[in-house]
């Protein structure tokens, strides 16, 4: 899968595409990474991405030239769906991530700073909008990298155990349940009896309870939207210690 990425800070990226799961993806040609710097596309001799604002106040917006520019020339390439990251765009989520993943189909992410970008940009050449979450952050190549991060540990053959991320966190509509390792005891706290009876089926419905159980104490919300079996019914109504 590609993703190219358009920004005023390439290197911020590039030293974060080099770690962990998606630095291995990546070296293994799962994912095509690019940061494209905007600049390269501004014209004069200070490459000048921003300007001063219509109708006055405080900070800069970006100018439509240098983004439309860098959109061309990589839509030229490998006609990507186009993604804005915007604190006004549609909130992220795992289902968000599983989609762009399945389709497997080239990104191209832009990274707004300062103000914002001159809202022509959205207007002509924009496919989605992408919100990270309710709060502002000073540039959107944070949200580009969650996005990246999120969507490249879905790609076929990137994390090692295909299984690690089939149970995770909303993966299944429910929260994951809790996790250990040895040693079996630490600090007087010990890992349930079931984890280490080595019997598959008391293993699998303790897992099962306890995703259930914490789905329902934190996120009532995704529990009510769950399809739960007969058996999830039958298994909260007991504790996963039990
Ligand atoms: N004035 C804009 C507003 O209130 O909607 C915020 C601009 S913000 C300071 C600069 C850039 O950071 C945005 O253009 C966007 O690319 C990025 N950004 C900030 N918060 C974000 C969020 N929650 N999700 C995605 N991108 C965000």
């Amino acid at each position: 899968m590609r993703v190219d990425v358009l920004t005023v800070f390439p290197e911020m990226l590039e030293m974060v595409f080099g770690y962990g799961v998606v630095g291995r993806a990546r070296e293994r040609g799962l994912i095509a990474l690019k940061a494209w710097d905007l600049r390269d596309f501004a014209e004069g001799s200070y490459r000048q991405v921003d300007d001063t604002p219509y109708g006055g106040g405080g900070g800069m917006v970006m100018k439509p030239e240098p983004i439309t520019r860098a959109i061309e020339a990589v839509s030229a390439e490998c006609s990507p769906r186009r993604i804005f990251l915007s604190p006004q765009g549609r909130p992220f989520d795992q289902k968000k991530a599983e989609e762009l993943a399945a389709g497997g189909s080239p990104l191209l992410l832009i990274c707004g700073r300062y103000e914002g970008v001159d809202e022509r940009v959205r207007e002509g050449f924009v496919d989605e909008e992408i919100s990270v979450g309710d709060y502002v952050l000073t540039g959107g190549e944070l949200p580009a990298l969650i996005v990246i991060d999120a969507v490249s540990r879905l790609l076929p053959g990137v994390l090692g155990n295909e299984d690690s991320a089939a149970n995770d966190s909303f993966t299944t509509g429910l929260l994951d349940c809790p996790h250990y390792t040895r040693p079996p005891e630490f600090r007087g706290m010990r890992v349930p009896e079931a984890l280490m009876s080595g019997n598959h089926d008391e293993i699998r419905r303790w897992r099962r309870r306890a995703a259930l159980d914490r789905t329902r104490e934190r996120r009532g919300d995704l529990l009510d939207r769950a399809e739960l079996s007969e058996e999830d019914r039958r298994l909260m109504g007991r504790s996963p210690e039990s």
